[in-house]
């Protein structure tokens, strides 16, 4: 929706607000505020994959707008501590500067982990703020920081004061009026700027479609200490380690109960550790004990806490239920429970691992039924107390799906902020604001970028989508070896991984062998350029390329599979004989291929007496590969032996390519 302008309002001070994540998804908050010259980012978080993206560990935001703006970046501001709000810094660090970062202690306490790890602790300067505080960034804009509450600590929502006007930005958020810690979310400050007037608020909107309020953290702790307080024998609990709140009840419970804790996993151990070096959690030191010692305890006075809530596959507690983890065993008698709920798209792997932990007899305690998790995002009365305290003049839900994103617009409809008044986008879109305008403007590049378990190799588009038919249809090799004058000289061999087929070897090779000599014959010239008494250029790389699509084309045709095609061509010198293909010779290289086929499954004795011919190839020639993302490393001699059918020619034995 947008307001329509006359000239002179849109060359009136703008403010140009570009979400570059976080919008129509969950993960991988990025925003960008920009006035004249400059440029302020708000949070830069990841997502995880989703099925299919094979290998990709994160998911980040594609940044080339910021790379080509890093000129204009004054600063960053962080809301909170967690992973989609701050988990991108690191790898961005890596492409642009950010002079220098504000945010939380324990935001910043855990960021600057992440930087160590990465190595980028020198590419920007971190600075911790407090509740109220304000800090200038560039000319234009002035942040306060105020403190929220969330299912983590130290949060906070940001009130930005730019030259047209001021922003409310939420941050994540739910009115919880009874925090675990102690620190109240200081509503009287987003009063305070509602009373003042603001412009625009931009607000969480993850649990727009559930009605009523979020409940209170505390809600959990009578549940959680019901069936820590019951169990007999062990208890083995699980929730996200930055739920720092929660964690802090359970090790509570843990101490109430006369229970020794035990911790498993990475992010358990660090988050533990920062809250309660900055004291966000409170707790003796000998509440711990490693886990090697905590086996020789009785189980009933031992609790262990560990990540895996969301199924992880390499998270402590799905290897303990799959029985691959070298310290922890389930036990019969141990009660488990899920102190949170699944992220929608790990909602299976969450089911599975319960499963697993029932089959191997353990009590599982899970689900919304039981009480024991709450979300940190406020539901639709939450929203409505953010619309009112905040009575902004225009309205934009954000950190949502679009559904989310539409009902959170609902709401602040029902609250008075009038439907022109208010703009659902998604990343990429550049809100432009005036003091008495909201439209949508241009979009600047916006999308993902995915990263391997290294974090540090990039998974592109094209290599994912050579994955995803890896992982659906297998691959097939096909090896051609083609004179320099344009013919085939010895039949095609195909190689298949994992392909499901109705055809058989021979039927393979024949249409292999057919779209290879449709190629030579029909597009040889375009590929070749002849110089006068010189030896004609091959471009051998698109002959590969052409057949590799003429026989994707063909198999998705005749078997209605997209297996990775890919073609090696092995070049042979002007003058070697010209195979003619089994359309020529049907019988006899039929009998030939089922003999190949017979030797390839039978032992080493038998593989000595292959049939093959020796090609005569100059020493530097490769075989050239195109589909492959690296290339073969191993160099083709002088000789290239070969495999044809038998009867065609002297008896050697196979080597370079068996
Ligand atoms: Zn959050
Ligand atoms: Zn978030």
């Amino acid at each position: 929706m947008t307001i329509s302008q006359s000239p002179e309002q849109i060359k009136k001070p703008t403010l140009r607000v570009i979400p570059l994540g976080g919008l129509h998804e969950i993960g991988k908050n990025t925003c960008v505020f920009e006035y004249g010259d400059d440029l302020m980012l708000v949070d830069a978080g990841l997502a995880f994959p989703s099925d299919g993206m094979h290998g990709v560990n994160v998911v980040l935001p594609d940044t080339s707008y910021l790379q080509e703006n890093q000129r204009r970046i004054r600063g960053m501001i962080v809301t909170h501590g967690h992973e989609d709000h701050i988990g991108g810094i690191p790898h961005h660090l890596k492409n642009f500067t950010i002079p220098v970062i504000y945010g939380p202690r324990l935001a910043m306490s855990m960021l600057e982990g992440k930087m160590e790890e990465a190595g980028v602790t020198d590419r920007t300067v971190i600075k911790t703020v407090n509740p109220r505080e304000t800090v200038q960034v560039g000319q234009h804009f002035k942040v306060e920081f105020i403190r929220n509450t969330h299912s983590i600590a130290d949060s906070f929502s940001l009130a930005i004061t730019t030259p047209v006007g001021v922003i409310i930005f939420t941050g994540d958020f739910k009115f919880d009026h009874t925090p675990v810690d102690g620190e109240y979310f200081d509503i009287q400050r987003i009063a305070h700027y509602g009373e003042r007037g603001v412009l625009c608020l931009f607000s969480d909107s993850t649990n727009a479609e559930l009605p009523g309020f979020t409940s209170p953290e505390r809600a959990v702790f009578p549940n959680l200490a019901r069936h820590i307080g019951q169990a007999k024998h062990r208890v083995i609990l699980t929730t996200f380690a930055s739920s720092t709140h929660r964690v802090a009840m359970i090790l509570e419970l843990a101490l109430k109960y006369g229970r020794k804790v035990g911790l498993l996993g990475r992010s358990m151990l660090n988050v533990i550790s920062k809250a309660r070096e900055l004291g966000y959690i409170r707790c003796p030191d000998d509440l711990f004990v490693p886990i090697k010692q905590i086996r020789d305890l009785p189980d009933r006075e031992t609790l262990l806490l560990m990540t895996g809530s969301q199924g992880e596959p390499l998270a402590a507690l799905s290897r303990i239920s799959r029985g691959e983890h070298p310290q922890v065993q389930v036990k019969p008698t141990d009660t488990i429970i899920f102190s949170a709920s699944p992220i929608p798209g790990n909602t299976i792997s969450v089911v599975h691992t319960i499963d697993r932990l029932m089959i191997l007899g353990a009590k599982v305690i899970y689900g919304k039924g039981e009480g024991i998790h709450v979300s940190g995002h406020g539901s639709q009365e939450d929203e409505k107390l953010m619309l009112a305290l905040a009575r902004p003049k225009y309205f934009v839900p954000v950190h949502g799906e679009h559904r989310m994103l539409v009902a959170h617009a609902k709401t602040a409809h029902s609250m008075g902020v009038p439907p022109d008044h208010t703009l659902i986008i998604d990343n990429g879109d550049i809100v432009e604001l005036t003091c008495d305008s909201i439209r949508k403007g241009d979009t600047v590049k916006s999308g993902i970028e995915l990263l391997d378990a290294s974090r540090n190799g990039i998974v592109d588009s094209r290599v994912l989508k050579e994955r995803q038919q890896l992982a659906q249809d297998g691959i097939v090799t096909v090896l051609a070896v083609i004179s320099m004058d344009g013919h085939i000289t010895a039949p095609p061999r195909i190689n298949l991984r994992g392909v499901v087929t109705t055809a058989d070897h021979y039927k393979m090779t024949s249409w292999a062998e057919k779209e290879i000599i449709w190629i030579l014959d029909n597009r040889w010239k375009q590929l070749t350029r002849n110089i006068e008494g010189k030896v004609p250029e091959v471009d051998w790389v698109g002959v590969q390329r052409e057949i590799e699509v003429a026989i994707q084309r063909r198999l998705r045709r005749e078997l209605q599979v997209e297996p990775l095609i890919i073609c090696l061509v092995q070049p042979a010198p002007i003058g070697t004989p010209e195979y003619k293909g089994s359309v020529q010779s049907e019988t006899d290289n039929r009998i030939a291929v089922r003999n190949r086929i017979a030797r390839d499954t039978s032992t080493k004795e038998s593989t000595r007496s292959r049939e093959v011919v020796r090609l005569n190839v100059p020493p530097t020639d490769d075989i050239i590969t195109t589909s492959s993302t690296t290339s073969i490393p191993a160099k083709v001699g002088t000789d290239l032996e070969f495999e044809i059918p038998v009867g065609r020619t002297r008896r050697r034995r196979s080597a370079a390519l068996s």
